[in-house]
């Protein structure tokens, strides 16, 4: 669906040739009941996979400011049902985690069996943040990205399904959405003088993550390239990649179901027999 999915190590990636706007000659409308749709094909599958308890799934958000993160959990976690959802935001590291490997705050909130994690920005803050800043030496971020995609090995491994979205926006369109908040009275706390600070780099936010791109894309945790200047086109685009992901494992999911179902109705049906032949 429009999306760039990158999922081989390094594969070439120019962020400045892949689109930010949604495809020409498809509106809102036209995508409006395919949303729905594929809601209610992610409920039934969140569905299938609480009660089969086989997987996890880990999904990433990344983007510069105001590329739409929050607006992409809002609309995922929507059509989720909140029993078998954490959403986890990793800020600025506290002293303590600091005082860890980086790995350490994030590791702790992976998802277990059968439920999903949502991640607004991740490990991934590690090698950008941290990379464009200099908050640590180039010997010290430069070893992460190994580190990185052994995690996520580790983490398919132990069968979490993970999907990582780069929603790729376009400087012209941050620079609309920062001053729109500025316009409007009921988004002013959102105002952040270190948006505009960190806009100034740019250009080098974008090369730290055309290699995160580059080098921490593999077959079983590949990044989806998101064009998210419109905000529909990036919903339904992420919608629908994780349900072509998700889809798949419906048959894993639903025959694990199934043997549960049915041992459980042998189980009971013991229970009555032996019920029946006690003296009373
Ligand atoms: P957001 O911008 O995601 O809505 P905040 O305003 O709380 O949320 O910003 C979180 C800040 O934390 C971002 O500026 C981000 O770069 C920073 N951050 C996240 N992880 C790290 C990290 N590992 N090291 C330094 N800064 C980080």
């Amino acid at each position: 669906m429009y999306v760039t999915t990158i999922d081989q190590k390094d594969q070439k990636v120019r962020l400045s040739e892949i689109d930010t706007d949604p495809p020409k000659g498809l509106s809102k409308e036209d995508v409006e009941a395919r949303f729905a749709s594929l809601s209610d094909e992610l409920f039934t599958l969140q569905d299938l996979l609480w009660g089969a308890r086989t997987h996890s799934v880990l999904i990433v958000l990344q983007g510069m400011d105001t590329a739409g993160k929050d607006g992409v959990i809002k609309h995922v976690a929507g059509c989720l049902n909140p029993r078998g959802i954490n959403v986890v935001s990793f800020g600025v590291p506290t002293k303590e985690e600091l005082e860890h490997d980086f790995l350490w705050r994030v590791h702790r909130h992976t998802p277990r069996k059968g439920e999903f994690a949502l991640f607004n920005r991740s490990h991934y803050e590690d090698v950008l943040v941290v990379r464009v800043n200099e908050l640590a030496p180039e010997s010290i971020w430069k070893e992460r990205f190994g580190h990185i995609r052994d995690f996520e090995e580790l983490l398919c491994e132990h069968d979490t399904i993970v999907l990582k979205f780069f929603l790729h926006i376009s400087k012209g369109e941050q620079e609309r959405r920062l001053l729109d908040r500025e316009k409007d009275p009921s988004t002013a706390w959102k105002l952040n003088v270190n948006d505009w600070r960190t806009r100034e780099k740019w250009n080098d936010f974008q090369d730290a993550y055309e290699d995160v791109l580059r080098r921490c894309s593999t077959l079983r945790a590949p990044w989806h390239i998101v064009p998210a200047n419109s905000k529909w086109f990036r919903n339904i685009a992420v919608l629908t990649t994780i349900v072509e992901t998700l889809r798949p494992y419906r048959k894993i999911w639903q025959r694990k179901l199934d043997d549960m179902g049915q041992k459980g109705t042998a189980e009971l049906a013991e229970y009555r027999k032996q019920l029946r032949s006690k003296p009373v």
